[in-house]
C-alpha cells in the first residue's frame, strides 16, 4: 500500500520506517526542511536505538523516502497518517493547530478516496473536528483514530510488537475498517492485536492509559516520602506490592518523577478535558501535583546534601534526557533541576550519553556539558543521578570519591541504593530508600 506519514518525529519516523519494513511504500512528509535534509542524507535527527538500521534498510530498498512537499505526498497515497506534535498550553489545553493544518492540506490535496489516520495524541473530539475539515475535499476522506503507544528508547519493539492496536472508526465505515485491518495485518499474524472502538473512545483511551501509568509513578513517589518518615524502604515495599499479579511490577519506581513529551502534557490535558466537561478529575489532578512536588523534593535533597545553600556550589548531573536511550529532554526532570540549581546560584556540569550543548543553551554559562560522566563529577560538591542510563549503574566509586570536592551523591533513581555507599564514606541520599548495603538473599 502507499502510505504517507505526516510528521517525521519520534512517532512518525519510527512508524513510517516500521510500515516500510512490512513492504509498504512509505513517504514521510515534514515541514521541517532541515530534518528532511538530514534524513535524505542518511542521518538520524533523533536518538532511538536501531532506528538508523531500520530506516537504512527500507531507504535502500526504495520503500521509504522523505519530502517537505506535503500536497504531493498526500495526493500519491492511499492512507495518510498524521503524526505531528500536539504540545500542551500552560492551562492544559492542547495545541492541535498542526493537526488542523495538515487536515486542511489533506482536504485540498487528495486525488482519490483516502483514509486519514490520527496517530498524534489528540483531545477527544478531534476526530470529529478533522472530519468536518476534510468533508470539503473533492474525494471521500475516512477519518480514523489510531493513537500510538510506543515509548522512546524501545520504540521499534513497541511499534512492531504492540500489546494492542487501538483503532477508532465511525460506526459502519467498512472502507476504513478494511484498510486499517490490512495496514496492521502484518502485526497481527501471531494474534489479533486490534481493539476496535468508536473514535472518541480511542482518543480517550490514549489519555486514560498515560494518566494511569503516571498515577502509579506519583503514587510510589508519595509512598517513598512516607517511607522516609517511617524509616521504611520503598524498594522493599515495591517488591512487596508489585508481586501481586493484580498490581504488577511495572511503573512502580519512586524517583525524580515522570517527564518527557507525553505524560506531563497528557495528564494536564485530561484534567483540562474533564473541566471543560464540568468534571474535576481528582486522581489525575493529584497525579500532576505530586509530580510537581517531586521536582522540589529532588532539589531539596541536593540542597541539603551541600549544607543548605547552593550558592557557589558545583553540582554534577548524570542524565539529561527524560529517560534512558533517548535524547528527548522535553519536560525532563533533569532540565527542571538544572534550571532550579542555576537559579539558586550553583554551577552545573551535566553529562548524558545522548546529550548535546543545545539542550543546555537556555541556562547560560553556569550550565555546561561534560564530555564524559567523570568530567561531570570533577570538583563537584554533589553528583545527582537523574536519568538511569546503564553506564551510570555501576561506576568506579573510588574514582568518583577522589575527583569530587565533596563525596555527596543524590540518587534520583535509587540505582545505588543497595551498594552501601555510606559505609564507603559517601553522603548518600536516595528517594525513599535506606541506602544500606543489601546482602545476598536478604529479601528471599
Ligand atoms: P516530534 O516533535 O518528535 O515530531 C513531530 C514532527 O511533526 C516534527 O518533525 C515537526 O517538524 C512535524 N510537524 C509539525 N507541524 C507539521 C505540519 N504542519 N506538517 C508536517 N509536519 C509537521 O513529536 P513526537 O514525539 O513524534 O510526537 C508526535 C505525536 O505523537 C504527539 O501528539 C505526541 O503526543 C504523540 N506521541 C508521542 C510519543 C513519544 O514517545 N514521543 C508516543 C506516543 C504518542
Amino acid at each position: 500500500m502507499k502510505l504517507c506519514m505526516v510528521g517525521a518525529g519520534y512517532v512518525g519516523l519510527v512508524s513510517g520506517a516500521g510500515f516500510a519494513e512490512m513492504g509498504n511504500q512509505v513517504i514521510c512528509a515534514d515541514v521541517d526542511r532541515a530534518k528532511v535534509a538530514t534524513l535524505r542524507a542518511g542521518r538520524m535527527p533523533i536518538v532511538e536505538p536501531e532506528l538508523d538500521q531500520l530506516v537504512a534498510r527500507s531507504v535502500e530498498a526504495r520503500r521509504l523516502s522523505f519530502t517537505d512537499d506535503l500536497p504531493s505526498a498526500i495526493a500519491a497515497s492511499d492512507v495518510v497518517f498524521i503524526a505531528v506534535g500536539t504540545p500542551g498550553h500552560p492551562d492544559g489545553s492542547v495545541d492541535t493547530s498542526a493537526v488542523e493544518a495538515v487536515a486542511h492540506t489533506v482536504a485540498q490535496s487528495v486525488r482519490k478516496e483516502t483514509v486519514l489516520v490520527l496517530k498524534s495524541t489528540v483531545p477527544p473530539g478531534t476526530n470529529q473536528m478533522v472530519s468536518g475539515i476534510v468533508a470539503k475535499a473533492a474525494h471521500r476522506v475516512h477519518v480514523v483514530s489510531n493513537p500510538e503507544f510506543l515509548k522512546e528508547g524501545d520504540a521499534i519493539r513497541d511499534f512492531m510488537w504492540p500489546d494492542r492496536i487501538v483503532i477508532g472508526c465511525a460506526p459502519g465505515d467498512e472502507v476504513a475498517k478494511d484498510v486499517m485491518r490490512r495496514v496492521y495485518q502484518p502485526l497481527c499474524h501471531e494474534r489479533d492485536r486490534i481493539i476496535w472502538m468508536d473514535p472518541v473512545s480511542a482518543e480517550l483511551t490514549k489519555y486514560a492509559g498515560n494518566a494511569l501509568l503516571a498515577m502509579r509513578i506519583s503514587f510510589m513517589n508519595e509512598v517513598a516520602l512516607l517511607c522516609e518518615r517511617l524509616g521504611a524502604d520503598v524498594h522493599q515495599v515495591r517488591w512487596g506490592i508489585g508481586s501481586d499479579h493484580r498490581i504488577g511490577a511495572k511503573f512502580l519506581y519512586a524517583g525524580a518523577g515522570y517527564g518527557g513529551s507525553c505524560f506531563p502534557k497528557d495528564v494536564r490535558a485530561l484534567i483540562h478535558v474533564g473541566r471543560q466537561n464540568g468534571l474535576e478529575l481528582e486522581l489525575v489532578s493529584a497525579t500532576d501535583r505530586v509530580n510537581r512536588r517531586q521536582r522540589k523534593v529532588l532539589l531539596d535533597k541536593v540542597r541539603s546534601s551541600v549544607g543548605g545553600d547552593l550558592r557557589g556550589k558545583t553540582i554534577g548531573i548524570w542524565g539529561m534526557a527524560f529517560k534512558p536511550r533517548t535524547d528527548d529532554v522535553r519536560e525532563a526532570p533533569a532540565m527542571a533541576l538544572i534550571e532550579a540549581l542555576v537559579g539558586e546560584g550553583a554551577s552545573v556540569m551535566a553529562h548524558d550519553p545522548a546529550g548535546s550543548d543545545h539542550a543546555l543553551a537556555k541556562f547560560g554559562p553556569r550550565a555546561k556539558l561534560a564530555r564524559d560522566a567523570y568530567e561531570a563529577a570533577e570538583g563537584a560538591d554533589c553528583l545527582v543521578l537523574v536519568t538511569e542510563w546503564r553506564e551510570y549503574h555501576n561506576p568506579d566509586f573510588k574514582r568518583l570519591k577522589s575527583i569530587m570536592r565533596r563525596p555527596a551523591l543524590v540518587d534520583g533513581r535509587n540505582v545505588w541504593a543497595g551498594f552501601g555507599l555510606r559505609e564507603q564514606g559517601f553522603v548518600y541520599i536516595g528517594v525513599g530508600v535506606r541506602g544500606k548495603r543489601w546482602h545476598v538473599n536478604e529479601f528471599s
